[in-house]
């Protein structure tokens, strides 16, 4: 969820539950510092946020405590940059209803993150601007061109 998305408002934050935002350590150094604790776990050389009741340990009173500095895979979500695709997490209530330019946005910011594990219930981007229409895949591909992406990234949306 980018920092300003009107999609976000009337959801729950499902996304902040069974969390499993993956950092950097460059990420996870900045949010340690900014807080003064450290609330990750590191799973084969990358970090996640724990898990307290079921929600990641950043998520209180209904809402994300470090919105300013929350990773990139939070901003994104639900884009999620696989290792040789890209896709949109149908965990996600609001995923059909995402306008084209944040989704544009959220991938062009995925094109810079590191690859991980394809979601369960991924819908490849290819896929899923076939399912938005005619219509929406133009708007996506027009707000697309505003953001510098790399050509092996672009060949994903084709
Ligand atoms: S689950 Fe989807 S709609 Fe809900 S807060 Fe997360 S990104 Fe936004
Ligand atoms: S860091 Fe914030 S936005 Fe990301 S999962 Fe945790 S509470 Fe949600």
């Amino acid at each position: 969820m980018i920092m300003s998305s009107d999609f976000c408002s009337s959801c729950d934050k499902r996304c902040c539950f069974q969390a499993s935002p993956c950092l950097t350590s460059a990420e996870r150094k900045r949010i340690v510092e900014a807080t003064g604790k450290d609330l990750f776990k590191r799973v084969q050389g990358s970090y996640f946020p724990k898990l307290i009741n079921g929600a990641c340990a950043f998520f209180s009173n209904g809402r994300c405590t470090i919105n300013e500095i929350k990773p990139a895979d939070c901003r994104i979500f639900p884009v999620v940059r696989g290792r040789d695709d890209m896709f949109i997490d149908a965990y996600c209530p609001k995923h059909g209803d995402i306008p084209a330019a944040e989704v544009a946005e959220m991938a062009a910011m995925a094109s810079v993150t590191a690859p991980r594990e394809v979601p369960s219930k991924g819908i490849p981007i290819r896929e899923y601007l076939g399912m938005r229409g005619r219509g929406f895949r133009e708007r996506f591909f027009r707000e697309l061109e505003k953001h510098n992406i790399p050509e092996d990234i672009l060949l994903l949306f084709r």
